[in-house]
């Protein structure tokens, strides 16, 4: 048999390599703004149209490149950055894979302008789909600009994956953002289909954070600083009044690099311990400088990733930088913190939420274990009052049963703020009463987007909200649905927003609280779920808005709720799939009594 295997050509192996590295416009976004700034420019453009689709450009005044260099810089591997194995531990610059340029040439077409500051003519190149078109002499300004047009105009099961230009161009600030927020010393602008959205001055980070993420965090920043031979921290964190029930604002930088670690992000959660209502999460943007030998950032095609060598020490040293630095500012008072005792400190606050009593359940508890005799018979002389179950008794007159499923005139009743509990023909019905209501609204929800009939109540009192670039973005592709659900909504100026009504029957809820939280699930969703936007949205609304658990319902909410609940198509399974109803057979009940 003849020998099959082969080298793949290069143009091929590039677009492969670009299936890894550029996933969508914001890839190829971030990938030419860290070769700026690893050109070392002290002024970065971005420009782009139709959410990257058919335009990104980045325009650097930076070190340039030679003509050959220009020519090089899109060969696979080709990089200035590394020049031997041991150098990976060493990276200090964004870059170092030398698969951008290739990559993103092989699945678009790009056109390069690039001058060194000290020659006197710059070069010009052309390529498309990995083959160069031209390559000429040409004046230019010194350092560089590269253009990207028709992405994926090669590979179309990419470009048709691509999500709404909304949802792109969100993709491609919360690049432009990470980018920018790194490197406060730059000056970053940023316009988009010829509009300016940013135009950053070179500065400190403070006033970088306001410019990218909003006024809100004029006042409400706490400096984080602290340095030890392993590692120096730096950076701020929110005050916990600004913390938000959506994700919002949350940067890790490793040595400038924006990364993703949820350890490290419990780190920071735990600093705040104590401090932040339920729900709640906290903002921060912390620097971690670190010997580049003693991270990994090679896991991750993008390098979103990295892997400290001491994450434990490093998780240890970031939530007490936190702490003290709330301690310090008297968020948390009058504490004297010594770092080394300080770590597993129970805070006491002023602003601490207090919680309510919980009742404590114990879950193996079981009436009928002869060894709990005497609970039981306890039980029995107060039959129906176990603790935290309120009795009421309830009517299914509406509901004529086909199938022999309810009983009529059944009687309800709430056990531990959880469950509904209803004898039925065959036994007893079990329901969950979260997952109950998320069902109902889900349903209703989706029935108002697709009929277009959501009744808006109007607020007396109108009621401003301020998000984060992104969020906004999100908010306002969302609007037009939220509009049919009943929302009155109006866009006001950059990324504020006036609430001018909610859909009717939620009046009591605070509508800040609402959309941040439904923006939080939604995000969420999204990211695992991949589901279309509307069926986000209705589950994102039902999930924020469902009756939680613990929450003691009346005789009226139950039949209500049981009543609701049985004219949803799918009354027995829950938004996520699962059950949200059981029924404890009669066999199962006589089981439970027979001698063994
Ligand atoms: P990497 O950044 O990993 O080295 P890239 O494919 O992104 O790989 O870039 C390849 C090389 O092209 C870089 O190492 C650098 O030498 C050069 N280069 C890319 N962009 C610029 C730029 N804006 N200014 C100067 N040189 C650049
Ligand atoms: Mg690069």
């Amino acid at each position: 048999m003849s020998d099959i295997i082969r080298l793949l050509p290069d143009s091929v192996a590039n677009q492969i390599a670009a299936g890894e590295v550029i996933q969508r416009p914001a890839s190829a976004v971030k990938e030419l703004m860290e070769n700026a700034v690893d050109a070392g420019a002290s002024n970065i453009q971005l420009i782009v149209k139709d959410a990257g689709k058919t335009l990104i450009q980045v325009i650097d005044n930076g070190c340039g490149m030679s003509p050959t260099d220009a020519r090089l810089a899109f060969e696979r591997h080709a990089t200035s950055k590394i020049s031997k194995a041991a150098d990976l531990f060493h990276i200090r610059t964004m870059g170092f894979r030398g698969e951008a340029l290739a990559s993103i040439a092989s699945i678009a077409h790009v056109e390069v302008r690039t001058r060194l500051s000290d020659s006197e003519l710059g070069t010009l190149l052309r390529i498309e789909g990995s083959k160069v078109k031209e390559q000429d002499s040409i004046a230019s300004p010194s350092g560089t600009s590269i253009s990207v047009k028709n992405l994926f105009f090669n590979v179309p099961a990419r470009r048709n994956f691509l999500k709404s230009n909304m949802a792109e161009s969100r993709h491609i600030l919360d690049e432009f953002c990470k980018v920018a927020l790194a490197w406060p010393q730059i000056s970053f602008s940023f316009i988009e289909n010829d509009k300016t959205r940013f135009q950053l001055g070179p500065g400190v980070l403070k006033d970088r954070i306001q410019r990218l993420f909003g006024p809100q965090f004029k006042e409400n920043l706490v400096e984080v600083e602290s340095s030890t031979n392993l590692l120096k921290i730096s950076g701020f964190v929110g005050k916990p009044d600004v913390a938000k029930k959506t994700r919002g604002e949350q940067y890790f930088l490793v040595n400038r690099r924006f990364i993703r670690h949820p350890y490290l992000h419990h780190a920071v959660e735990n600093g705040f311990e104590g401090l932040l209502p339920e729900g709640n999460f906290p903002s921060y943007f912390l620097f971690i400088e670190i010997d580049p030998e003693r991270i990994d950032v090679n896991i991750h095609p993008t390098k979103a990733e990295v892997n400290f060598q001491d994450a434990q020490v490093v998780y240890n040293l970031v939530k007490v930088a936190v702490r003290q630095s709330l301690g310090k500012y008297s968020i948390t008072p009058s504490l004297d913190f010594d770092p080394e005792m300080s770590v597993d400190f129970p805070f006491p606050s002023r602003d601490r939420v207090i919680k309510p009593p919980s009742i404590k359940v114990d879950p193996n508890y079981n009436p009928f274990d002869v060894g709990k005799r005497q609970d039981w018979e306890r039980a029995y002389t107060h039959p129906i009052s176990p603790a935290g179950s309120v009795v009421q008794p309830s009517s299914f007159d509406s509901l004529q049963d086909d199938e022999g499923f309810l009983e009529q005139q059944s009687e309800l009743m709430q056990v531990l703020g959880r469950y509904i509990i209803s004898p039925v023909k065959s036994g007893l019905m079990v329901i969950d009463q979260h997952l109950a209501h998320q069902r109902i609204l889900y349903e209703r929800f989706m029935l108002s987007m697709s009929s277009g009939k959501g009744v808006s109540q109007q607020h007396l009192f109108p009621q401003s909200l301020d998000l984060s670039p992104s969020d906004a973005s999100l908010l306002n592709e969302l609007l037009p649905d939220m509009h049919f659900l009943g929302f009155d909504i109006s866009h006001f100026g950059d990324n504020s927003f006036i609430i001018n009504g909610t859909p009717s029957g939620m009046e009591q809820e605070n509508p800040k609280n609402l959309i941040e939280n439904v923006l939080e699930q939604y995000k969420r969703d999204m990211s695992e779920l991949k589901l279309d936007s509307k069926t986000s949205l209705a589950r994102s609304m039902a999930k924020s808005l469902a009756i939680p658990y613990g929450k003691r319902l009346g005789n009226e909410e139950m039949r209500h709720l049981v009543d609701e609940l049985f004219i949803c198509a799918a009354p027995e399974t829950s938004i996520n799939g699962k059950p949200l109803l059981s029924i404890i057979g009669i066999d199962e009940m006589q089981a439970m009594f027979k001698k063994s």
